[in-house]
C-alpha cells in the first residue's frame, strides 16, 4: 500500500491522518509512513519496506516488537478476560514490583498514560500543599493536560509557536497557574519560587530531560533543584515517564542522588501497552480517593492485559538487564554519526545521555536548555532525517525527541544505521 494514499484516506476522518501530532511529520515535512507490523528491531512499513526503528514506540518497546515472551503474557491474561473494573491480584503485583525499586515511593497507582500520571501528580501536590501554583521547566514535556502545555516540548514545540500556552483551548487562568523556568538553571527556579512566597505547591521536571532533544542535566542541578523546591516549602515531581526503567531497574532520580516526593513513570513501564503510574510515600499517595480527598479514577486502570505486559516486561528486564548493551550501542551510533559528519563538514552532533540520543544540527554542544536546542538547523535535520529514512533507518520525525534502541537491536543494525549515516551525510 502507498503511503500517499493511507494518508489521504487517513486525512479525510482523522485531524491531520494522526491520533498524535508528530507522527504527521509536520517538523520534517513529506509524507508521513504508516507501518504494517514490527518484529524485533524492525518495521515492516505499509509500503513494504523494512526499516530499523529508533523511536521504539517512543521508548516503550524496550525489548523490541512483538517479543514472544511478551505477547504470550498479553494473549494468556486477554484469554481471561480483557478489563473487568474490578480489582485484579495482578495489580497489586506489578505495584510491589514497582515499589521494591524505588526506595522514597510507598505506593503507586496505576493509570492509562503518561498524561494522567502527571495530572494525577499534579492535582496530588495541590491536595497535599493547599497551594496552587506549578513551576515547569521549558521544553520539558509532561503530557497534554491543560496546565502542563505551558513551554512545553515534543510536539507541542512544532506544533505551535513556542509561546506559551503551546495550545489553544488552555484557559488564561489556567495557564498563569503554571510558571516557566529554563532547564538546567537552578537559578531562575530559586527565582520563580522567591517570587511566589508560600504558593508553590511543586517543581515538575524530567530528570533527564527527552522532549527537547536529549539534554542531560548539568552536574548538581537535579540536587539543586530539590533543594529550593524544598526550601520554598514545595514538592519536587520527577516525571520519569521517560527515564523510569530506560537507564537502570528503576528511576534516575535514585541514580543522581535525589528523592522527589512525587514520581511518573510511563512508556517502559506499560510493556507497550496503555499503562502508566504514580508513585509517592504512603502519607501523600494515601490523599488520593478513595481515602483521602484527592480524587482520580480510571475504566481501564490497571486492566489485567496491560498489567500481563508491564509484568512480563519487568521479569525481561531483571532477568538479563539490557542496559550495558544499550548504551553500547548508542554510544556507537553516537560515535559512529559524529565521525561522519565530522568527515563530511556537516554541523551535525550526537548528544546522548546512556542509552537515548539525539542527533542535534549544529556543531556545537553541550545543549543545556530549549534556547540551545531550538537554536539548531531544522531544515538540515529534516534532510537528514529524510536520508536515514531512505537508506532504511526510521529515527525520529524531529530534533526535540530522543532516539531509542531495543534489546532486539544487533550490532548489524547498529551498523547500519552508522552507514546510513555516513552515506546521508556525504549526501548532504
Ligand atoms: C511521553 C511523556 C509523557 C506523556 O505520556 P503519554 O503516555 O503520551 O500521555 C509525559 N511526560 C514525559 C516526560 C513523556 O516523555
Amino acid at each position: 500500500m502507498n503511503h500517499e494514499e493511507l494518508y489521504a484516506r487517513a486525512c479525510r476522518v482523522i485531524p491531520g491522518g494522526v491520533d498524535s501530532p508528530v507522527r504527521a511529520f509536520n517538523a520534517v515535512g513529506g509524507t508521513p509512513v504508516f507501518v504494517a507490523s514490527g518484529k524485533g528491531a524492525r518495521l515492516t512499513l505499509a509500503d513494504g519496506r523494512e526499516v530499523i526503528d529508533c523511536c521504539c514506540s517512543w521508548g516503550a518497546m524496550i525489548l523490541g516488537h512483538a517479543d514472544p515472551g511478551i505477547v504470550e503474557a498479553v494473549a494468556r491474561a486477554a484469554a481471561k478476560g480483557t478489563t473487568f473494573g474490578i480489582a485484579t491480584p495482578a495489580e497489586a503485583e506489578l505495584a510491589e514490583r514497582l515499589v521494591a525499586k524505588i526506595p522514597f515511593v510507598d505506593k503507586v497507582r496505576l493509570v492509562n498514560s503518561g498524561t494522567e500520571a502527571v495530572m494525577t501528580a499534579i492535582r496530588l501536590a495541590r491536595g497535599v500543599t493547599g497551594r496552587d501554583l506549578i513551576v515547569k521547566c521549558e521544553g520539558c514535556y509532561h503530557g497534554h493536560s491543560d496546565g502542563l502545555l505551558v513551554a512545553a516540548g515534543s510536539g507541542a514545540m512544532t506544533a505551535g509557536d513556542g509561546t506559551q500556552p503551546a495550545s489553544a483551548g488552555i484557559p488564561a487562568p489556567i495557564a498563569r497557574e503554571t510558571l516557566v523556568v529554563p532547564y538546567n538553571d537552578a537559578e531562575a527556579l530559586a527565582a520563580a519560587l522567591a517570587a511566589h512566597p508560600g504558593r508553590v505547591a511543586a517543581v515538575i521536571l524530567e530528570p533527564v530531560a527527552g522532549n527537547m532533544g536529549c539534554v542531560p542535566p548539568r552536574p548538581g542541578y537535579l540536587r539543586a533543584a530539590q533543594e529550593a523546591a524544598h526550601a520554598a516549602g514545595a514538592l519536587l515531581i520527577c516525571d520519569e515517564v521517560i527515564n523510569a526503567w530506560r537507564f537502570r531497574l528503576g528511576l534516575w532520580s535514585e541514580a543522581a542522588g535525589i528523592a522527589p516526593d512525587i514520581v511518573t513513570m510511563g512508556k517502559v513501564i506499560g510493556g507497550g501497552f496503555p499503562l502508566a503510574a504514580v508513585g509517592a510515600p504512603a502519607a501523600v499517595m494515601d490523599a488520593l480517593a478513595p481515602t483521602g480527598r484527592v480524587y482520580q479514577a480510571g475504566t481501564l486502570s490497571g486492566n489485567p492485559v496491560a498489567v500481563a505486559a508491564a509484568i512480563a516486561t519487568l521479569d525481561r528486564l531483571e532477568a538479563d538487564p539490557p542496559y550495558a548493551r544499550l548504551e553500547a550501542m548508542a554510544s556507537a551510533i553516537a560515535q559512529g554519526v559524529d565521525a561522519a559528519a565530522a568527515r563530511h563538514g556537516v554541523p551535525l552532533r550526537v548528544q546522548r545521555h546512556a542509552t537515548i540520543f539525539t542527533p542535534f544540527a549544529t556543531d556545537r554542544l553541550p545543549i543545556a536548555d530549549l534556547a540551545g536546542a531550538k537554536a539548531c538547523d531544522a531544515a538540515l535535520y529534516a534532510r537528514f532525517f529524510h536520508g536515514m529514512l531512505a537508506r532504511g533507518v526510521y529515527l525520529e520525525p524531529s530534533q526535540f525527541e530522543v532516539n531509542f534502541v531495543s534489546a532486539a537491536h544487533t550490532q548489524a543494525d547498529v551498523a547500519h544505521i552508522v552507514q546510513a549515516a555516513e552515506d546521508t551525510l556525504a549526501a548532504l
